[in-house]
């Protein structure tokens, strides 16, 4: 009785901390975005004007001047080519600061798949486990996302693969695509998830009781919140195991449309 008491108030100790870093996320994105706005108005302030000196130091520096002259204006294009070249950094990394809270869009799911095995490749080769994405996987078409989500969903997905495999094994990522959806297959050969757990593997804190006997470390959370991620861009998640060899997560995200109707 003790322990599902105290389990009760471990789960309310997490819920709370759930929610309270949904609020401090929600604050967060929005300082964020404020600090963004700021960043592009400020570049734009500095970029006018520095076309302006960098366009007249340009002229100057083609007329007649004597060498002193001509050493000046060279400082001056050279310094203002400097300036210019920050400011368009600046700009940029405000862009993908942005992006990153943007509205669905079509991206290209195939680069981030890249980018995330090549991320955790590191990790699962500590113990033998390899991440191979077939052909399949490597070239697709646009999906509708945001950066933020497809990464999230995907290292989500991926890492859990990782960490449940056995030692030299593989986790395999390959995919089916159709007019409508493209649709992510993350293969691993671990211990499987029972049928009766398939579905509520996907509720917040729900772990298996695999995970929990083995003591594989985590929350329970990762599931619920690619989940929510995949709902927000009109995507969907679903297990396929026979409990003992291994899991396939299927990952369904929309397909973008292409502007041009005969493709
Ligand atoms: P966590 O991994 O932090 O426990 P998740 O929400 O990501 O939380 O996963 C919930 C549970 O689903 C895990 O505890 C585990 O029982 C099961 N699970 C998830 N991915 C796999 C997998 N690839 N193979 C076996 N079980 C898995």
């Amino acid at each position: 009785l003790t322990d599902v008491t105290e389990k009760r108030r471990e789960d309310r100790r997490l819920r709370a901390l759930v929610e309270r870093e949904r609020a401090l996320s929600a604050q967060y994105q929005e300082l964020s975005r404020q600090k963004d706005d700021f960043v592009a108005s400020i570049s734009h302030e500095l970029r006018t004007p520095l076309a302006s000196i960098v366009g007249y130091a340009e002229t100057l520096d083609e007329t007649e001047l004597d060498p002193l002259q001509r050493r000046f204006v060279d400082t001056i294009v050279r310094n203002a080519g400097r300036l210019q070249e920050r400011v368009e950094e600046l700009l940029s990394a405000a862009k993908r600061a942005a992006d990153s809270v943007d509205d669905p869009h079509p991206l290209s799911v195939g680069r981030i798949i890249g980018e995330v095995a090549d991320d955790l490749r590191a990790v699962a080769a500590s113990r033998g486990v390899g991440i191979v994405v077939e052909p399949s996987a490597s070239v697709l078409p646009e999906v509708i996302g945001t950066e933020d989500s497809v990464t999230r969903v995907l290292t989500n997905i991926m890492s859990n693969a990782v960490k449940f495999s056995p030692n030299e094994s593989a986790v395999v990522v390959s995919a089916l695509v159709d007019d409508e959806t493209v649709e992510l297959f993350v293969r691993d050969a671990g211990p499987g998830i029972p049928l009766a757990d398939q579905g509520r593997v996907f509720d917040r804190f729900y772990r298996t009781e695999d995970a929990t006997a083995n003591a594989t470390p985590g929350t329970g959370l990762g599931l619920s919140i690619v989940r929510t991620l995949l709902d927000g861009i009109g995507g969907s998640v679903l297990v396929q195991s026979d409990g003992r060899s291994g899991s396939t997560f299927v990952i369904r995200f929309q397909r973008a449309h292409d502007l041009d109707p005969a493709d």
